[in-house]
């Protein structure tokens, strides 16, 4: 018994030392792609020669109405101090697809509002980063669909951690409904569409987002978490 016992815990302790070498190796690969992403080459050849933050600026300010928001606002939204919101709005302005305005209402709040060609740059048809498109294209639709799942819950967890401040993610949506449907290939609903959606549906950054109550985010949390199996 006491041997069953011994060989027990050392299963529990190798397991547990196989956990933490993959969570190493997980890390490790993601900082492998952030590096990539800051790359010159990368950075040159990307969509519209636009850096990765530059793009989530574009595409920040075109979910909002009128296609404008305050540099805090960007600044906050991004989780990156003011001084690097202004000077990536400054840069974009030179690149003429943003343009800062003092706001009518008060003089003293600037406001950065996209132009007809940072739309363009941004939109559906000016296509995604490249190289990145390339490298996910060579995973299957399972892997694809295991990815962007993951992807969720290291973003929430983020979210939690206060690294991220604002995703517009379906398992916060005020219209996400988790595992609403018995249809394996599409469980959960989106109110606003009002149309089952599957694993490979789910918005990190969806137009149409609307935020839950805590409530019922940590509801709909709990049951997508809880039921969602690989
Ligand atoms: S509105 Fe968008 S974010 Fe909300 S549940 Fe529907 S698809 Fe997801």
């Amino acid at each position: 018994m006491a041997e069953l016992r011994v060989i027990n815990s050392g299963k529990k302790v190798l397991a547990a030392k196989d956990a933490a070498a993959l969570t190493s190796q997980l890390v490790s690969g993601l900082e492998k792609i952030g590096l990539a992403m800051k790359s010159r080459t990368w950075r040159r050849e990307g969509r519209a020669g636009l850096g990765p933050l530059q793009r989530q600026v574009l595409t920040l300010l075109r979910s909002k109405p009128d296609q404008r928001a305050q540099v805090s606002t960007v600044a906050n939204e991004l989780a990156v101090r003011l001084p690097t919101a202004s000077e990536v709005i400054a840069t974009l302005e030179r690149k003429q697809l943003v343009r800062r305005r003092r706001d009518v209402s008060d003089g003293r709040v600037v406001m950065a509002q996209l132009t007809a060609k940072g739309n363009r740059a941004c939109g559906p048809s000016s296509g995604m980063p490249d190289r990145l498109a390339m490298a996910t294209s060579t995973l299957s639709a399972l892997e694809q669909s295991v990815l962007l799942t993951s992807l969720v819950k290291v973003i929430r967890s983020l979210q939690d951690q206060g690294e991220i401040s604002v995703a517009r993610m379906c398992v916060s949506c005020q219209h996400f409904r988790p595992y609403q449907h018995p249809n394996a290939d599409r469980p959960h609903h989106c109110e606003f569409i009002n149309a089952p959606i599957g694993d490979r549906a789910l918005r990190l950054d969806c137009q149409e987002y609307e935020p839950a109550s805590n409530v019922q985010a940590k509801e709909a949390w709990e049951k997508f978490t809880g039921l969602h199996s690989v």
